[in-house]
């Protein structure tokens, strides 16, 4: 049986309550419910969002009963990917990434999208230090994160992308999956030592846990003009930290957090989510971390 934690709601819950859930394991951790409710509570629409914890084999049972009632949700690790395969309608960017981290009902239907790929578009045309337009980019990590991001950085117009991943013949993979003739594979750190890039985006699992080596040595590039890290806990993690050291403008994964949750709502809402509220909710969590 999948198990339950919510985050705070004032709303009142009645037969007509749209329920929304973050399904992931673990879960408890997640910090959509935070920004979710808020959103929720902040537009005064009819709805609720809670953490399900939910293995695999619960997966589409648990998706279909949520969006069969009305409501649907978000899914986290490990189960992106088992989710694309499992919704009737994918966007372009499930079947380009094939990840799948929102779902909902519509005609019947299950419908899917990867709002990563429109979130971290988002984050990266709000930060001013960011413009990778005709730029080249150094991207690290070619999991579901770093499918994310390739397929982003391409669709705003990066002139290269360099893809960098432990495992060489993922990237490879991934590159000719989504990458087209902008993107290039870097075997290994030796050959982009030196190089200068606009951009530098860190998507690997590395920084989840603070004892966690660093995924890059910045001081070995040449001249790069910021860094997004879309890792994220309560505190900067340590690459952000660095790359402050080092004077470049970086920024952490909440700011895509926050955005691909507000392209969720938008799809189950029909409405433009409240991203201030969204931002105020989870920096006031932040501070009671
Ligand atoms: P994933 O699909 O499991 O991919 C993991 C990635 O990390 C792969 O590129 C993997 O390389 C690499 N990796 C794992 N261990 C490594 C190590 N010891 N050294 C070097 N590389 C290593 O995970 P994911 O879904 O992409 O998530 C990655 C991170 O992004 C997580 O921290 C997640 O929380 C975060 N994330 C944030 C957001 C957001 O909204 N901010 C959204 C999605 C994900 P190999 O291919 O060689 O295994």
């Amino acid at each position: 049986m999948p198990s339950v934690s919510s985050g705070q709601s004032t709303t009142a819950i009645t037969a007509a309550t749209r329920v929304f859930a973050v399904l992931g394991d673990p879960v408890a951790h997640s910090l959509s419910p935070v920004i979710q409710n808020a959103a929720i509570q902040g537009t005064g629409v009819d709805g609720v969002y809670v953490a399900l914890r939910c293995g695999e084999g619960e997966l589409h049972g648990v998706m279909t009963g949520l969006a069969q009632a009305g409501g649907g949700g978000n899914v986290t690790l490990p189960h992106k990917e088992r989710a694309a395969a499992l919704v009737e309608v994918p966007s372009d960017a499930v079947r380009r990434t094939g990840a799948c981290n929102t779902f909902w009902m519509k005609d019947g239907r299950l419908h899917g999208d990867n709002t990563d790929v429109d979130g971290l578009r988002r984050g990266l045309r709000e930060d001013p230090d960011v413009d990778v337009g005709d730029r080249r980019v150094l991207l690290l990590g070619a999991g579901g994160a770093g499918r994310a991001a390739l397929m982003a950085l391409l669709e705003e117009g990066a002139q290269e992308v360099v893809l960098l991943n432990r495992s060489v013949e993922r990237a490879r993979i991934v590159a000719r999956r989504i990458g087209g003739v902008r993107t290039r594979v870097a075997m290994r750190w030796d050959e982009v030592k030196g190089q200068d890039f606009h951009l530098v985006v860190h998507a690997t699992r590395l920084g989840l846990d603070p004892s966690d080596p660093l995924p890059v040595q910045l001081e070995e590039l040449g001249t790069v003009d910021a860094l997004v890290d879309v890792v994220y806990g309560r505190d900067p993690t340590r690459l952000v930290l660095r790359a402050r050291e080092l004077g470049l403008p970086a920024r952490d994964g909440r700011e895509m957090l926050l955005q691909q949750g507000a392209v969720a709502f938008e799809r189950w809402w029909g409405r433009k989510a409240p991203l201030h509220l969204m931002r105020e909710a989870l920096t006031a969590d932040g501070r009671r971390g």
